[in-house]
């Protein structure tokens, strides 16, 4: 069955599951993980340019032999990009990494210098139709607030950390409220903090006969939040896309609400110093 898709303020529609490439740098790991991810019906592929591995996705991407209209490429300016022509120079370079000539959504990585700016050269080039949906990472509400005061267009997607012991009900919210599309990334807690080993998960994928990856996958997407796991086996790559034959009933979402813990497990975004 194909993989599902929410649909952006836009109609754009971005499949449900993507995958992660984050610290894949090995040519021979990169390649396996796309390759393995194709196979098994992925079309969502979340990189960025300060990955540096957009050279091999687009390489892995061609040898796949999917034709490209059928593929949603997302990837990130990073935050070296500071002024408007760094930041056509920087998604242009992208492009050719990729070897592609246009985006289906490209973000803007942190709110770090010259975020409105970087916004601006993303809506001129929405407007010229070189990315299908543009939006922002690790924006929190003041962010956001701050960039809609400017914006001619509204960011469709914030990627933001958000797993079950980091939930973002707060931001969440205000995103539903927005109109912009929640997408996290870490959804599986990305290897720290024992999410995976939680007890309320451990019993639900007991429950419904499911691992604790997939239960932690399903309540993203029951949340109509988008997931983009990374994983370089293709067993797990696999398993990570098992979670179209069943949903958590509400009273289980109300039990996976009551174990978040608020905790962050990677960078802060109101942390000035993390940005410069
Ligand atoms: P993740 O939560 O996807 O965790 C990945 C790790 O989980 C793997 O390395 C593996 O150890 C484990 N794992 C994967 N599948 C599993 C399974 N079925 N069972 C048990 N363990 C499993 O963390 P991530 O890679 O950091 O996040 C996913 C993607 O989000 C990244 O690859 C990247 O594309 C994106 N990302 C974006 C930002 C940002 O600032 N916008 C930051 C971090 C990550």
């Amino acid at each position: 069955t194909k993989i599902p898709s929410f649909k952006l303020e836009n109609t754009i529609e971005v499949p449900q599951l993507g995958l992660g490439v984050f610290l894949v740098e090995d040519e021979q790991e990169l390649t396996q993980s796309v390759l393995a991810a194709i196979k098994h019906g992925y079309r969502h592929i979340d990189t960025a340019a300060i990955y540096h591995n957009e050279a091999l996705v687009g390489e892995a991407l061609q040898t796949s032999g999917i034709p490209r209209s059928e593929l949603f490429l997302t990837s990130k300016v990073w935050n070296d990009a500071i002024t408007y022509e760094d930041t056509i120079a920087a998604f242009e370079t992208t492009l050719k990494k990729l070897k592609t000539d246009y985006l289906d959504l490209y973000l803007i990585h942190w709110p770090s210098e010259g975020y409105l700016e970087k916004w601006r050269a993303l809506e001129a080039l929405y407007e010229e139709g070189k990315i299908r949906a543009i939006g922002v990472s690790n924006f929190e509400i003041n962010h956001l607030e701050q960039l809609m005061q400017e914006a001619k267009i509204k960011p469709m997607i914030n990627q933001v950390e958000t797993n079950p012991y980091f939930q973002q009900t707060e931001l969440h919210d205000y995103l539903v409220k927005q109109g912009i599309q929640h997408e996290a990334w870490g959804p599986l807690g990305q290897g720290k903090g024992n999410v995976l080993e939680d007890n309320v998960i451990q019993e639900l994928a007991e429950k419904y006969q499911k691992t604790p990856a997939q239960i932690i996958l399903r309540w993203h997407l029951d949340r109509q939040v988008i997931a983009i796991p990374k994983s370089i086996h293709e067993t797990r790559i696999q398993e990570n896309r098992e979670i179209f034959d069943f949903h958590l009933s509400k009273e289980d979402l109300v039990k996976m609400a009551s174990i978040d813990k608020n905790q962050r497990g990677g960078a802060d975004p109101t942390d000035d110093a993390w940005l410069v």
